[in-house]
């Protein structure tokens, strides 16, 4: 040991240090952050424990050991039992469990297969040594006596794991990778390299190779990284594009559904919100250097399932955006894409981290508002809402059962009836979702547990009906809205799509004297603006076929307002409904409140099909709405919905305004 390796009493603990080393090579983790981490714990063996550098840097080795380099869950790829898991969990959703069930479909036939294997190195011996060790894994293992041999070899086969050394004579291992990646993307290169090449191998990494492995070969190492780049190469295959997402209003069931799409798998789960972020570093990590740095969140909830493939779900992909501090979106585009994830940058860790194997599922309200880079690897479900039976079912086999278990009160086993609970619905909700639903219940069972304490319920066995409701839950929270105001001129019921799904709204018109001015108030965004504008010019410009006198606007002011209440997701929709308010308005033909309309009004009047059709008209029946018009293209939407959906609801179609103006004003 030289002068300068002097231990003092101001240095590390021997102890603590050697402890450090052994952990570090337990860990299992790649070779490059193996050396980072053995290259830290040298410098801390050369500094005074009490120093900051010191804590820094142990907590960062502590860090890098605790991470799930190798560990991780087998996936249960048994399609009968992953279906039944997901019905028990969930009524409905069939699209989305169809979409769950493919996707396992697909990992299960590829993995059926026995996986190919080419090894490439001149010295004949290793070949020999190193084939039957792979052939005893179960893969077909070809073998090549050089780099020119390797790469006829590869234009006639598509293996899919090249094992290649890669210093070689004439052609050399770079020269196989790169052709051998051009052929065939998704094969998975792994170099073999000679002590002390360790930035050749870098270079290969940067190129596209799987991981390298080095000179004397460990046949354990050898096993791992071989079955790691089989993992890579099939899960690739397998999920290539299809990141899922989840979309739709609150409550629809997106979160426990990938809950439970983690448990049919056997797969742990992760959830990181980001709709409360604000700092790009929240994903991604602080640099070491700033104080008190952390890593970002995707990392530090892999280190808490102790996994790398845990199924992450990544809450409200909408909500990342513009007031965001750095490129949120590039980061969480490097933890989605399959092409860059497999080493993933956080700034604190510094080493690459595999997030290849993490299943990631995205959820936001609205999938229009997530960035294009974002959306362009997403595989977006929609979760439109509940019709009202729907939601009856889901209360009686899934939320009414919980509550009863969960509030203690299996004992006298409450029956909710079937109106009882509609009657929540109508009268105590109005939602897309289920949330406020669960809620109400809830309530219902805590009271109930109440009163078995105390004693009132005398023990015995109750059925709720709508009678009790009242009692339980106080007075009604909603009517009806439309149903019991009066018919007046200027105003119209418009059926809009928002982030927690379809609403009705109250276009408002008024007029005074002024000047041709159009003011415009309420809820209104940008677009809806503009649709008032067009409505306004349309009107004008047909003046006299709508018998408006043509010096109408010359000395009038019109006001357009929209009270606030529901805050719409900006868009043309309510078009037809400010159009229809003017004309009412204009004309002094009352608009009748129980009719409701959506549509987009070009100017020259005609009406263009709308999103969200669906929502919509849940939105229409809860608020007791009787007929509703909606754009003549859009008798596509209507026509696939749930007979309960539209019950009770008369649906006619415009192609242009004019077909609408009878069937609203009186
Ligand atoms: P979201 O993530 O869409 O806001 P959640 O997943 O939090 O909604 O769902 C809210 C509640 O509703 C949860 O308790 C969930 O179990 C329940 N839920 C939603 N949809 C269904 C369904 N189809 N079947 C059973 N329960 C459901």
């Amino acid at each position: 040991m030289g002068i300068f390796n002097k231990r003092s009493d101001e240095q590390a603990p021997l102890s603590t240090v050697e402890e450090l080393r052994q952990m570090i090579a337990d860990a299992r983790m790649p070779q490059p952050v193996e050396h980072v981490a053995s290259r830290e714990l040298e410098m801390l063996a050369r500094i005074s424990p009490s120093t900051a550098e010191y804590t820094i840097g142990l907590t960062y080795i502590e860090y890098l050991i605790s991470l799930p380099w190798n560990s991780r869950t087998t996936d249960n790829l048994d399609l009968q039992a992953a279906v039944q898991k997901l019905n028990e969990r969930h009524y409905g959703l069939q699209k989305i469990k169809e979409r769950i069930v493919e996707h396992l479909a697909v990992k299960i036939l590829s993995n059926s297969r026995k996986p190919s294997i080419l090894l490439v190195d001149d010295e004949q011996i290793a070949l020999e040594n190193l084939k039957p060790v792979l052939e005893k894994e179960g893969y077909d293992v070809d073998t090549a006596e050089s780099g020119a041999a390797a790469l006829c070899k590869t234009e006639e086969t598509l293996y899919d794991v090249v094992l290649t050394d890669l210093k070689m004579k004439h052609v050399d291992g770079l020269e196989v990778l790169e052709k051998t990646k051009f052929r065939n993307p998704e094969a998975q290169v792994i170099m073999i390299t000679g002590y002390g090449t360790i930035d050749s191998a870098v270079a290969a990494m940067k190129k596209g190779a799987f991981h390298y492995i080095t000179k004397p070969l460990r046949l354990d190492e050898v096993r791992t990284v071989v079955r790691n780049a089989l993992d890579k190469r099939f899960y690739f295959a397998s999920s290539k594009g299809s990141v899922l997402c989840f979309a739709g209003p609150p409550g629809t069931g997106k979160t426990s559904l990938g809950k439970a799409v983690a448990e049919a798998l056997g797969r742990k789960f992760a959830r990181i919100s980001l709709g409360g972020m604000k700092d790009e570093a929240e994903i991604r990590g602080h640099r070491r250097t700033y104080a008190g740095a952390m890593p970002g969140r995707i990392i530090e909830e892999l280190r808490r399932t102790g996994v790398m493939n845990p199924v992450v779900m990544l809450d409200e992909l909408d909500k990342v955006g513009t007031d965001f501090k750095g490129d949120s979106a590039s980061a969480l585009l490097e933890a989605l894409d399959p092409e860059q994830n497999h080493s993933f940058i956080d700034h604190y860790l510094d080493v690459p981290f595999d997030l290849s194997r993490v299943m990631f599922i995205a959820t936001a309200n609205v999938a229009d508002s997530i960035p294009d880079a974002l959306k362009d690897r997403l595989e977006v479900i929609e979760f439109p809402g509940y019709t009202e039976d729907e939601k009856i079912d889901i209360a009686r086999r899934h939320l009414i059962p919980k509550h009863i278990r969960e509030k203690g009160i299996a004992g006298v086993a409450p029956v909710f009836n079937d109106e009882a609970v509609a009657m929540i619905i109508r009268d105590y909700t109005r939602e897309a979702g289920i949330r406020n639903l669960e809620r109400e219940i809830a309530a219902i069972c805590r009271k109930i547990a109440v009163e078995v304490v105390s004693g009132s319920n005398h023990g015995g066995h109750r059925v709720i009906t709508p009678e009790c409701i009242e009692r339980y839950l106080g007075p009604r929270k909603y009517y009806f809205e439309v149903a019991d105001e009066k018919n007046r001129a200027g105003v119209t019921t418009g059926l809009v799509w928002t982030e927690t799904g379809g609403s009705i709204i109250f276009v408002e018109a008024a007029e005074m004297k002024g000047n041709g001015e159009l003011i415009l108030t309420g809820s209104l965004g940008e677009v809806m603006r503009e649709s008032a504008q067009a409505a306004l010019s349309y009107i004008r410009s047909n003046a006299r076929s709508f018998s408006i006198d043509d010096d109408f606007f010359k000395y009038r002011d019109i006001h357009i307002h929209v009270p606030a209440g529901a805050i719409p997701k900006d868009g043309p929709s309510a078009g037809s409904a400010i159009a229809l308010a003017l004309l009412s308005l204009l004309t002094g033909r009352a608009a009748r409140r129980n009719v409701a309309l959506t549509g987009e009004l070009t100017l020259s009047g005609r009406v263009l099909p709308v999103a969200g059709i669906r929502q919509k008209l849940l939105a229409a029946r809860q608020a007791g709405v009787r007929a509703v018009i909606l754009p003549a293209k859009n008798s596509v939407d209507a026509a696939i919905l749930p007979p309960d959906a539209v019950r009770g609801l008369d649906i006619r179609y415009m192609d242009i305004l004019d077909d609408a103006i009878d069937l609203v004003l009186e």
